[in-house]
């Protein structure tokens, strides 16, 4: 087995029926990018930049940021690199900005809310990764999304610093992609809205599961609610992805499931574009969905969205596949 992964490893994912899905790896620090080739991977779809910020006394300077971004850019050579912004808050904290402790901390003041807030931090980081962009193929995305006015903030700010950039005579690239990760309920209930706006979704299931459940992805106690085959999830998922090409946009998936070989076939058949992964998955889920046919598992849409648990859509999966 070890050997077919070694032939599929620069190879295109293409599955039985000739569709092409990329499959790309979740990265959390520039060192990762080695990994990520050699194992076959067709592009960064998750840049945590949590790490940056973390296991340190002080925030990194734009500097320090642009050689990350740069190093992780140059390496990935033309392939693409989705970065997503500063997600600090709910399980990741950060002890030097002493931050309030919340009752609540995965309903509460992160990520891209406290990045608007903070825009003096948030602006930092944007200068750095445009001033990266010119070094390959980036695109950035803003995290825990849960309103349009939060995304246009944002994408608002980062405009401004292109601007400036620009006016300092510093270099941008004019193509970078700019998306959401969809891990807020609220977010994949309206993506038909979002998508005229955002140009691409990256569907943060760890999240969207937690949320969408009402269950805590740190409590063992209700672990059993994390389902991410729950009809609910997948009705969730189908909309995102329905939503994005009918707006001639496109949707990934950087959460755990995107790797399950469980849920390939599934998300497969839904029609998602892009798979992002731990580098290491990369390679057997391409061996999955080489002998997987998106025509005959979409033709069960339907009938799986319309399924009433997570058990009853396994089966009926499996009886497709199998
Ligand atoms: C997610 O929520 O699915 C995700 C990929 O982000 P994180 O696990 O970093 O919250
Ligand atoms: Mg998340």
């Amino acid at each position: 087995q070890k050997e077919q992964w070694a032939k599929l490893k620069d190879q295109q994912t293409v599955t039985a029926d000739g569709v092409h899905v990329e499959l790309a790896a979740n990265i959390g620090t520039p060192e990762d990018v080695d990994g990520v080739l050699r194992n076959g991977g067709e592009g960064v779809g998750l840049y945590r930049t949590e790490f940056l910020y973390m296991g340190k006394s002080s925030l990194p300077t734009e500097d320090e940021q642009y050689e990350s971004y740069k190093a992780v850019l140059e390496n990935m050579g033309d392939k693409p690199v989705v970065v997503r912004t500063l997600d600090i808050g709910g399980d990741k904290e950060l002890d030097y900005l002493e931050l309030p402790k919340e009752l609540n901390p995965f309903l509460g003041f992160r990520a891209i809310r406290f990045c608007l807030e903070r825009d003096d931090i948030f602006r930092t980081q944007l200068r750095a990764l445009l001033r990266a962009s010119i070094h390959g193929n980036l695109k950035i995305m803003f995290p825990m999304v849960a309103t349009l006015q939060e995304f246009r903030d944002a994408k608002a700010l980062l405009l401004e610093e292109k601007d400036n950039l620009l006016s300092e005579g510093v270099q941008v690239a004019d193509d970078i992609e700019i998306g959401i990760m969809v891990e807020i309920p609220s977010t994949a209930v309206i993506a038909k809205q979002f998508a005229k706006e955002v140009d691409f979704f990256s569907i943060g299931t760890n999240d969207l599961i937690q949320y969408t459940m009402a269950a805590d992805r740190m409590n063992e106690k209700v672990s059993y609610l994390y389902q991410p085959y729950h009809p609910a999830i997948l009705n969730l998922v189908n909309n995102v992805i329905e939503a994005a090409h009918a707006e001639g946009k496109w949707a990934g998936m950087c959460g755990e499931m995107a790797g399950d070989p469980i849920a390939i076939p599934i998300l497969l058949g839904l029609g998602l574009d892009e798979f992002s992964m731990s580098a290491t998955s990369i390679l057997p889920a391409r061996t999955q969905l080489l002998s997987l046919s998106k025509e005959r598992i979409a033709s069960y849409k339907d009938e799986i969205l319309s399924k009433g648990t997570a058990e009853e859509v396994v089966e009926l999966v499996k009886s497709i596949t199998e």
